[in-house]
């Protein structure tokens, strides 16, 4: 029985904010502020959501467990916050995620765990992200990545038909990373709007063929945006992206006439005559594929071996293009991105990672099981190795995240000792998941999505802070009761 009558989403629209005072001071009077009608509503649907939810997953068998907030010191990957203990010198830590818990149920016979389950990440507040969060957090024995995403699905579908129209077609989209990056330049790609990035590095390749040994790790990427009234201008959207270049790319633009010329990359070095003039050829070739006219604007980055990281400068011009000239969209686009390097070089990373790995760092967490496919890179080469790992992106925001875990407990070791050549403490920290897999353990995977940021889509809100009830604000202090506070 439902004892709350909701208004629909469609009747619903946000307070006028303009008599609002700052965020600051209603922050601060938060009690005072959660009387007004939209917040009451944004913690009624959350309430919703979180009631739809449970119902939805017992119905496919999952039990709910609740795991420990007192946790301990692990290096999984974010920094944790510290609870000093009674014993001296000994800290609990609080749990970036239930991670270790669930793969210990999964080892305990627990074959569907779900939990709406509290998070603390001590990282960085940029971009509407709060200190302790909510995910939808759940682990399945015996499941494909395919049966995981099927509930991640399922349960999304849900929400969305008591919520929010159209109602998605599942399944959604799926994307490997790689092709992410080479046609939307993001791992989080936006796939509402047009303007996808086109690779032309083949063209440059064909018509090198003596230097092919030297350009084999080379790519080239374009872009070509149409004129647009609303269109933001390039110069200061080139500034943006440059400052999110990666090292080795370089970005240039032109508007589009016949006699466009991409400069060669530095790595071929000097050109003879006979050599620019084939290059002209390909770049001629390359624009023609891109059917650009007079006008266009064509954006080109040059870039070496395989992607790694979230953006390359052209993804970044080509969001600020479309959001400019789309501000209003409400299309919900949903996408898997899949294929993820399971691991970064620490040299090459650019995440602050843990110092007690030393070779290299997990792209996600430690657990996260090499595709079956990769295994022998694991030996040879460990950055070319590919996850079993599935994000759930939603109109460019990642709003989920999962993997196939690893189970053996050889496995995991190895990829610890061995090929992260994690420091000796660091993997007695995880000692109790490698004893808990050496008991037999089945095959597992799961996924957590963010139920802050799920519940903030659905009420269309403008930050997290508006579905939390006491939110942090954005230097991390709850200004209602004044913490942190000295002891
Ligand atoms: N524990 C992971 C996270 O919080 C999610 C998962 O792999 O299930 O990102």
């Amino acid at each position: 029985m439902q004892l709350v009558s909701l208004p629909s989403s469609q009747s619903f629209s946000p307070a006028n904010t303009r008599e609002l005072p700052n965020e600051e001071a209603r922050l601060k009077m938060r009690y005072l502020d959660l009387r007004r009608p939209v917040l009451q509503r944004n913690l009624q649907v959350r309430a919703e959501c979180a009631r739809r939810i449970r119902e939805l997953l017992e119905g496919y068998a999952f039990i709910e467990v609740e795991t420990p907030l007192l946790f301990k010191p692990t290096p999984e990957g974010a920094r944790e916050f510290l609870v000093a203990a009674r014993k001296p010198g000994h800290f609990y830590a609080l749990p970036q995620s239930p991670q270790q818990y669930k793969q210990l149920l999964m080892a305990s016979g627990v074959d569907r765990y779900f939990q709406i389950a509290r998070c603390f990440r001590d990282e960085d507040l940029r971009a509407d992200r709060q200190p302790e969060f909510t995910q939808v957090d759940l682990e399945m024995a015996y499941a494909a990545p395919s049966d995981v995403m099927a509930v991640a699905e399922a349960l999304v579908k849900d929400l969305w038909a008591r919520f929010r129209t159209p109602l998605p077609d599942t399944p959604f989209q799926t994307i490997t990373y790689q092709q992410a990056m080479s046609r939307f330049g993001s791992d989080k790609p936006d796939i509402r709007h047009g303007a996808e990035i086109t690779d032309i590095t083949s063209y440059f390749i064909k018509a090198f063929p003596r230097m092919e040994k030297k350009l084999s790790e080379f790519r080239l990427h374009a872009l070509c945006l149409k004129p647009h009234s609303a269109a933001p201008s390039l110069t200061g959207i080139k500034c943006s992206a440059k400052a999110y270049q990666l090292p080795r790319t370089r970005l240039g633009a032109s508007r589009f006439t016949a006699e466009i010329k991409i400069p060669p990359p530095t790595q071929l070095g000097p050109l003879s005559a006979q050599e620019q003039s084939a290059w002209d050829a390909a770049t001629q070739k390359a624009l023609n594929s891109l059917s650009a006219c007079n006008d266009d604007i064509i954006v080109w980055e040059y870039g070496s071996g395989p992607f790694q990281g979230g953006w390359t400068g052209l993804g970044k011009i080509r969001l600020q293009w479309n959001n400019t000239i789309h501000p209003n969209t409400t299309i919900d686009a949903f996408i898997w991105v899949t294929e993820f390097p399971l691991l970064a070089k620490i040299a090459t990373s650019q995440e602050e990672h843990h110092a007690d790995y030393t070779a290299y760092a997990p792209v996600h967490h430690p657990f996260t099981s090499p595709n079956p496919e990769d295994f022998s890179l694991l030996f040879t080469n460990p950055d070319k190795v590919r996850a079993e790992h599935y994000d759930l992106v939603l109109n460019g925001v990642e709003i989920g995240g999962g993997s196939i875990r690893i189970h053996d407990p050889n496995l995991q070791e190895y990829i610890f000792s061995r090929v992260m050549q994690m420091t000796p403490e660091g993997i007695s920290r995880f000692r109790h998941l490698l004893d808990a897999l050496g008991s037999g353990c089945p095959p597992h995977g799961g996924i957590a999505l963010g139920f802050d940021r799920l519940v903030a889509i659905l009420c269309r809100a403008s930050s997290l802070r508006e579905v939390i009830a006491f939110p942090k604000s954005s230097s991390g202090a709850d200004l209602t009761v004044g913490s942190p506070a000295p002891l």
